[in-house]
């Protein structure tokens, strides 16, 4: 490795860009590279489920490409470059046939989204949406349909829902969960949710796994283990997603649930620091905006100099169902404990005690949400800042 060596970033979504904005408030003058698989756009990924309703086209949700960015950010900007390995003891980075030293490394290479087995045979009729190229092919596969079946009834699965019907398309969901968000709400919670946007149109299938996804003219023709079989024009996967891991794995960094990193958000070899919906920072791997835009104020403190550990608040996330708003605070904190709901209608408040009646999390729909700020503060951090 050169002196000289860049900082290299790899990754340009919501992480890798923050981080290089956050650094040049620190520091004008050191060689910045950003390092992408895809072209580069700046954009707010959380729009990607609101643009439906909206009409949007993939163009009108960048806000910024690569080379605008370059220039704000006085950085080069490497688009359509796919990092292939890492040589952590020669502080080399492998794109394609050509090497690439770097001085540090940043990993926000984010997650990718879990793939249903009948993903390849369907090709375009089966897509999932996790950037701003999926959300453009998406709408591309839109074009001239009606009707959308959307697999999975999480987070990303439920807002899809709300902005594809408000889109005008015909929304079906099916997914083996019980009921919506199972992992973020209680079931009085999501029953509330559920029932708002069966209003709007929305039809569900809960609990009920997928035997069969079949060809069927132009679109797409599922059958559930209950018998019921449900035709669509266009397919949605929205099963979740897991952290990309197989650069960190190869190049023998520690790996858990994300790429392992301490509140320093180093990797476990030296020079190498990840951060985003890649990394899994003292255990937590928290794919939401608000976490790695404290992560990225941190770890540009660190890069320029000044050592600076992570400490989280409680954040909580706002669910875009704007039928029936809801806003999420999980209980991280507990190890156990249970869900109390109160309210009635769609204006719900549930609140997660411990056993010792401590508040670790809170769930709010409608009215309710109001409560936000209150209920937040009485929260305890996600990750506390080290006593000194
Ligand atoms: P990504 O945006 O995935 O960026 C990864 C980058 O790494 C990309 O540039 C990719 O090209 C690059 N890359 C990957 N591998 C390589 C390689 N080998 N070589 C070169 N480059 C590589 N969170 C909220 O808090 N609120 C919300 O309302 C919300 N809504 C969401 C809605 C949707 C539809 C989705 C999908 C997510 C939503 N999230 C939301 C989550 C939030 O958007 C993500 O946590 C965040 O955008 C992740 O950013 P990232 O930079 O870590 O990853």
């Amino acid at each position: 490795m050169s002196q000289s060596a860049p900082l290299v970033i790899v990754g340009t979504g919501l992480a890798g860009y923050n981080l290089a904005k956050e650094i040049r408030k620190l520091d004008d003058d050191r060689e910045l590279l950003l390092v992408t698989a895809d072209d580069g756009r700046f954009y707010s990924k959380p729009l990607l489920s609101t643009g439906f309703a909206k009409a949007k086209e993939a163009h009108e949700l960048a806000m910024q490409d690569a080379v605008t960015m370059a220039e704000q950010l006085n950085a080069r900007i490497l688009t359509h470059t796919q990092v292939s390995a890492i040589d952590p003891e020669r502080r080399v980075l492998q794109l394609g046939e050509n090497e690439q030293p770097y001085s540090e490394l940043v990993l926000a290479v984010g997650a990718e989204p879990r793939r249903l087995p009948w993903t390849d045979a369907l090709g375009e009729r089966l897509l999932s949406i996790n950037d701003l190229l999926d959300y453009g092919r998406f709408r591309s596969a839109l074009a001239g349909k009606r009707s959308v079946l959307i697999i999975g009834a999480g987070l990303i699965g439920c807002e899809f829902a709300n902005d594809l019907v408000a889109g005008g398309f015909q929304v079906t969901v099916v997914a083996s969960d019980p009921y919506l968000m199972p992992q973020l709400i209680p079931e009085p919670v999501a029953a509330a949710v559920q029932a708002e946007l069966e209003m709007l149109g929305v039809e569900f299938h809960l609990g009920c796994a997928i035997e069969s996804v079949l060809e069927q003219g132009e679109g797409i023709s599922v059958r559930l283990d209950n018998g019921i079989q449900i035709a669509a024009d266009q397919a949605l996967s929205a099963i979740g997603l897991a952290p990309r891991l197989t650069l960190a794995e190869q190049a023998g960094l520690q790996i858990g649930r994300g790429i392992v990193v301490d509140r320093r958000l180093a990797t476990s070899q030296a020079h190498i620091y990840a951060l985003g919906d890649c990394a899994e920072v003292h255990g937590l791997n928290l794919m939401y905006v608000m976490p790695l835009m404290t992560a990225a104020r941190a770890l540009a403190k660190t890069l320029c100099g000044t050592d600076h550990e992570l400490s989280y608040p409680a954040m909580p996330v706002m669910v875009k169902t704007p039928a029936c708003p809801l806003v999420v605070a999980p209980p991280l904190t507990a190890e156990s404990g249970h869900w109390t709901t109160s309210g009635s209608g769609s204006d719900l408040q549930a609140l997660f005690h411990d056993e010792q009646g401590r508040l670790h999390g809170f769930a709010l729909t409608g009215s309710r949400v109001a409560e936000k700020l209150k209920l937040s503060r009485e929260l305890p951090g996600w990750l506390l800042a080290t006593p000194t």
